[in-house]
């Protein structure tokens, strides 16, 4: 069993992700970088490895349920347990293109489906027997204020025209299910919460985003690291965000 405290990032070769497993290192955690692409997530990890971090490179395309239990596998034969998964991947391949909702198509939807709805899915159910065996363990989704039904239908909000079928509702489902486990899993002490990193300079964020990854990693590492964090919110640097 392992001394330190583990963690698992998804989608942690690039952009949030990645951010997101450096600070966790730094908060000495050992931290496991899952990727698609095995190549990139070792690549990733060496170079945390190389700032002297306790890091570790994994595949885990979130799609796949083979290589979700293949991961669980290698987890639980190297350390046994597993205190905190941050359910960070995720895909839109409608940002930039103008997208209506009679128009988009239902392969897009589905696809993003897979990846932020039901990918999350198939990581925490592959991963739970290795969350329970910590003492206090947590998953954080990473969601999105274009998730969050209160601010889509408020139109005061800077996001009400913002209007992604695809992405926007598969935000709205991943915190469904953020509620539906949070509420299961208090029995088991594990504590499960959406956070919105916000508008964040990434590939999928593009160039005129404002807010470093360093920002936007903030929010998901404060839910992973705090003491008696919270269960069943949404929140993002400011606070609670509407549903
Ligand atoms: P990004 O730079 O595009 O990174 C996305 C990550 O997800 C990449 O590592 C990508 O891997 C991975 N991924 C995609 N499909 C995957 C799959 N099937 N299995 C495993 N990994 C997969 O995006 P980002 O901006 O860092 O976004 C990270 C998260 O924050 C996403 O959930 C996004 O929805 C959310 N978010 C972002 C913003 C923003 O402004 N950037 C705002 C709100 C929420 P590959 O390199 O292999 O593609």
């Amino acid at each position: 069993m392992a001394d330190k405290k583990v963690a698992l990032v998804t989608g942690a070769n690039k952009g949030i992700g990645f951010e997101i497993a450096r600070q966790l290192c730094g908060h000495g955690f050992a931290v496991v970088l899952a990727a698609r692409d095995e190549r990139k997530a070792n690549e990733a990890a060496d170079k945390l490895r190389a700032e002297g971090f306790d890091a570790h490179g994994v595949r885990l395309d979130v799609t796949d349920p083979a290589t979700a239990a293949a991961a669980a596998k290698w987890l639980d034969g190297k350390f046994g347990r597993l205190d905190v998964l941050v359910n960070n991947a995720g895909i839109s391949s409608e940002f930039g293109h103008d997208m209506k909702p009679s128009e988009v198509s239902l392969d897009t939807v589905r696809k993003t489906y897979d990846t932020n709805v039901f990918g999350v899915l198939t990581v925490v159910q592959a991963l739970l027997p290795l969350l329970r065996k910590s003492p206090s363990a947590r998953i954080v989704n990473q969601s999105s204020t274009l998730g969050s039904l209160g601010t889509l239908s408020d139109p005061a909000s800077p996001f009400y025209g913002v209007n992604l079928l695809a992405y926007n509702s598969s935000k709205t489902a991943l915190n469904g299910l953020t509620l539906a486990f949070a509420k299961e899993l208090a029995a088991d002490r594990i504590a499960v919460n959406s956070v919105c990193p916000g508008w964040v300079k990434t590939d999928m964020g593009g160039e005129g985003a404002p807010r470093t990854v360093e920002q936007g990693a903030a929010i998901a590492v404060k839910l992973a690291t705090m003491a008696d964090p919270p269960t069943g919110k949404f929140l993002d640097d400011a606070g609670e965000v509407r549903w």
